[in-house]
């Protein structure tokens, strides 16, 4: 790390109060509900972006894509700012640590943010909320993430759902009841403050390097979204919108897909759904975090066979489907949702490894990596999860292939030795993987 003081801004005198607006999981001027407040208030505003360093350092692969998706998008909006007089402040700190050095430099009135569910990030802030309250500073958090939050679609007797349909329902229909406005803050430019740019911290100052992958845009097209309905289970096919990443860092306002969901597609305004609900369960049982959602699958011994994980990790387990998901998630940090059901299922139920063993490489490797649905699906998959797969169900890779990639683009795509001596035989053979995955369930479950 350099010792250059990223705080300090040479030539700028501090007097007056401020507001400050911290950048996390909304990385965008548009349509960004809390940013919109910040600027709608009295005093000026000064954006902020931390660099956690608490999860940062923990980071082993330097290289890692998301870290550099964050940075190319903290860069532009640092850009655009400086265009216009302002500039945004980017620190590599602990957050509290930041909020000390922070508070120490301007006179702070109210931090505004946008809510994060993530257990630590809900203890992140309630730390942070608790030091500026000392410091007489405000901590104001708004709903920008989500449509509806934790609280917002609940069973009638105030419980939360954890079955998915009822859920989906519920949400409808409050949807229809609820106006979405956009929050647009252009008018509202000239209320951030005036200030000469902070200097920029690079990537490698924090012992990262930039990715070479490259990220798919934050724009989707109509035509991807009311043809998803028949499209959207082909991997061979461009027929999904790539927003996950998007999604998860907030380049793009969820409340604007959802509006373009609503009148284009059902079926992918459903798949929204899903990611509001697996919120919402993270939310209401944290628990998931480590254990099975049902307490019974916590039994289940698993293989564990660190050989075989590696073959899956690898895409090299002898099974196209699987191994071709594998690998086109390896080279390019996406898999296609369809895939990514049998893998998990492959990894679950053929080779009998702990679903955790598979969400934990998936977290590391998925640029759309977002706890609450990594967590919802691999549990949904093994079986574990609310409202999840029956145990009974057990993919069978090869139909799979023949229904969902029957000309064999997919697999000829990530796999060009198939068919030939260098492809490997299968790991297990699939009738008996599936009879001793429904024993071992059964085991567990009886
Ligand atoms: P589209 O098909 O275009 O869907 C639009 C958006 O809807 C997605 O970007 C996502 O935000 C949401 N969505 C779609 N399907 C789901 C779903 N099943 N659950 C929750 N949200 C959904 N999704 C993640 O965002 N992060 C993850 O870490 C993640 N891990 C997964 C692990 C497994 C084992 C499985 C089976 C699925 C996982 N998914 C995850 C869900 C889904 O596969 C991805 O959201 C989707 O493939 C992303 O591609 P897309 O943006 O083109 O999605």
């Amino acid at each position: 790390m350099s010792d250059v003081d990223f705080l300090k801004v040479t030539g700028n005198s501090m007097k007056g109060k401020v507001n400050i607006f911290w950048f996390r999981r909304d990385l965008r001027f548009d349509d960004n509900i809390a940013l919109y407040h910040a600027l709608s208030s009295e005093l000026p505003v000064l954006p902020l972006f931390i660099f956690d360093s608490g999860i940062l350092d923990k980071l082993t692969n330097r290289g890692d894509a998301r870290v550099s998706f964050i940075y190319n998008e903290i860069e532009k909006l640092k850009k655009t700012l400086e265009k216009d007089g302002r500039s945004l402040c980017v620190l590599y700190a602990k957050p509290l640590d930041a909020f000390l050095r922070i508070t120490k430099e301007f006179d702070v009135e109210a931090v505004f943010a946008n809510k994060d569910y993530e257990p630590y990030a809900i203890q992140r802030d309630t730390e942070v909320a608790e030091f500026l309250k000392t410091k007489n500073i405000q901590f104001r958090a708004f709903k920008d993430h989500v449509i509806f939050e934790e609280n917002e679609v609940l069973k009638d007797n105030c419980e939360p759902y954890t079955v998915f349909t009822p859920y989906s329902r519920k949400w409808k229909k409050q949807l229809a009841q609820t106006e979405i406005a956009p929050f647009s803050s252009e008018k509202l430019w000239g209320n951030f403050l005036k200030i000469k740019p902070f200097p920029f911290l690079h990537l490698e100052d924090f012992g990262f390097v930039h990715s070479s992958l490259n990220f798919p845009s934050s724009e989707v097209s109509d035509v991807i979204i009311r043809e998803y309905a028949t499209k959207r289970d082909l991997p061979a096919v461009e027929g999904t919108s790539k927003l996950g990443l998007h999604l998860r860092f907030g380049t793009v306002s969820i409340r604007k897909v959802t509006l373009k969901a609503r009148s284009l597609s059902d079926v992918f305004l459903n798949e929204l759904i899903w990611r509001n609900f697996f919120i919402d369960i993270l939310w209401h049982f944290p628990y998931v975090v480590n254990t099975s959602f049902k307490p019974k699958y916590n039994r289940i011994e698993w293989r564990n066979n660190a050989m075989e994980f590696e073959k899956w990790c690898r895409g090299n387990t002898g099974y196209p489907m699987v191994d071709a998901g594998m690998r086109e998630l390896n080279e390019t940090g996406f898999m296609h949702n369809r895939v990514r059901m049998l893998t998990a299922s492959f990894l679950t139920k053929h080779l009998l490894i702990d679903w955790r063993w598979g969400e934990a490489y998936f977290a590391e490797k998925l640029l759309d990596y977002e706890l609450a649905s990594n967590n919802g699906n691999w549990q949904w998959a093994a079986g574990s999860g609310c409202d999840a797969a029956p145990y009974f169900r057990v993919f069978n890779p090869e139909i799979q292939q023949k229904k969902f990639d029957p000309k064999g683009e997919y697999i000829f795509k990530w796999i060009p030795e198939h068919g030939t001596l260098n492809y490997p035989a299968p790991l297990v053979e699939h009738k008996f993987a599936r009879e001793r995955a429904l024993a071992a369930y059964k085991k567990a479950l009886d």
